[in-house]
């Protein structure tokens, strides 16, 4: 077992990965305990709770609005909750940002933690305390930031999942290494077969270098003032991906990283033999879906998050395993993206 420490004026968090549920019941209180849950992690692991109220979701993204936080607040006051609750989502990416905002804004904020029970939510969502939920088709529109005293990682958990989400989980493992450490990028390729096939230990492994890659950029930055954008790599593309599609996270992810890779190289800011290693990667790893961007990209882009008057917050590459943020006018990219469909165009 594997603990990491996030220690924030904003209040601290302790990962710890590779225990079971039993490790952790000395963390939770004797009552108020409110687990958030989705109907499929109930069913595969729903005999591991520990005692307390459940409260079971729809499982999928479509759950991610301020209307389930609602019904969950409801949920919560009819069931006595009061400001001594304590809030345990169990489960994946999507539990936990909505468990994290209900702890959040419940009686303006209460106790809160995760059982992290997907690759995705292990190595990325339930770190470092960002909540949200979705507004329509602009993602993570409504959220907040509070760090969960703990998140356990059961990585045996794992082995229910389906192999679409394991590969989706991939892609925001990949993103670490991409971002951060060269050597762990060529490790996650040579491995990605193992993980795949359901080898825990190598995965438990990979799992806790790319934790502690984001539990580093957390720990200096946990507002995501400046250098933790870079956890952002990909995503600007991969949101829009993500909404358009109605595809897993962790592909769009992916995928959007190859865009942002191609944008860096027409940026000139990284050589086009790295863009080919990382899309080599990806591609063998099964990550790489055939999406086009959609005609609405640069409508989407200039209204999410990180845009600011007439340009955006960019996360490009110099080199695999190190990423810079740049700013970038609409219109130049406009002019990207027609020289990237373009090119994709093509291609076919
Ligand atoms: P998810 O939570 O929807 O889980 C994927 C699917 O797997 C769901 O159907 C779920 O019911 C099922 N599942 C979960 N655990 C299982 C298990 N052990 N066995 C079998 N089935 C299981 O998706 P995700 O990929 O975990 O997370 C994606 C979400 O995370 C996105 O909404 C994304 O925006 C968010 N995210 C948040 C952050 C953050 O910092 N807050 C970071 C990255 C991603």
């Amino acid at each position: 077992m594997n603990r990491i420490k996030i220690n924030s004026p904003e209040g601290d968090s302790l990962i710890i990965l590779g225990g079971t549920v039993d490790d952790i019941r000395t963390l939770l209180p004797q009552k108020g305990l409110f687990i958030i849950t989705d109907r499929n992690v109930q069913k595969f692991h729903g005999k591991k709770f520990p005692p307390g109220e459940v409260i079971a979701i729809e499982a999928g993204e479509n759950s991610k609005t301020l209307r389930v936080v609602e019904e969950i607040c409801g949920q919560m006051i009819r069931a006595g909750a009061d400001r001594s609750a304590f809030v345990l989502g169990f489960g994946g990416g999507v539990v936990c940002d909505i468990a994290g905002m209900v702890a959040s804004v419940y009686m303006r904020g209460v106790r809160h933690a995760f059982v992290s029970t997907t690759l995705l939510s292990q190595v990325d969502a339930s770190i470092g305390g960002k909540t949200g939920v979705n507004l329509g088709e602009y993602k993570n529109t409504i959220g907040t930031f509070r760090q969960p005293e703990f998140v356990l990682c059961d990585h045996a958990m794992l082995t229910t999942l389906p192999e679409t989400e394991m590969r989706s989980g991939m892609g925001e493992l990949f993103k670490h290494a991409i971002i951060r450490d060269r050597n762990l990028f060529f490790d996650i390729s040579a491995s990605a077969g193992q993980i795949m096939e359901g080898d825990m230990a190598v995965a438990a492994s990979l799992i806790l270098r790319a934790a502690r890659i984001k539990a580093g950029v957390v720990r200096r930055d946990p507002l995501e003032k400046g250098q933790r954008r870079i956890l952002n790599f990909g995503h600007t593309f991969g949101h829009v991906i993500e909404t358009h599609y109605g595809i897993p996270h962790g592909l769009a992810v992916a995928r959007g990283m190859t865009v942002a890779a191609e944008l860096s190289a027409w940026k000139g800011e990284m050589a086009h033999t790295e863009l080919i290693l990382m899309q080599g990667a990806l591609e063998d790893a099964g990550l790489l879906t055939a999406h086009q961007l959609p005609a609405e990209v640069v409508r989407m882009i200039s209204r999410d998050k990180k845009s600011e008057s007439g340009s955006v917050n960019f996360v490009l590459l110099r080199s695999v395993g190190r990423a810079v943020i740049r700013r970038i006018s609409i219109s130049e990219l406009e002019q990207f993206v027609s020289y990237y469909n373009e090119k994709e165009s093509q291609s076919q």
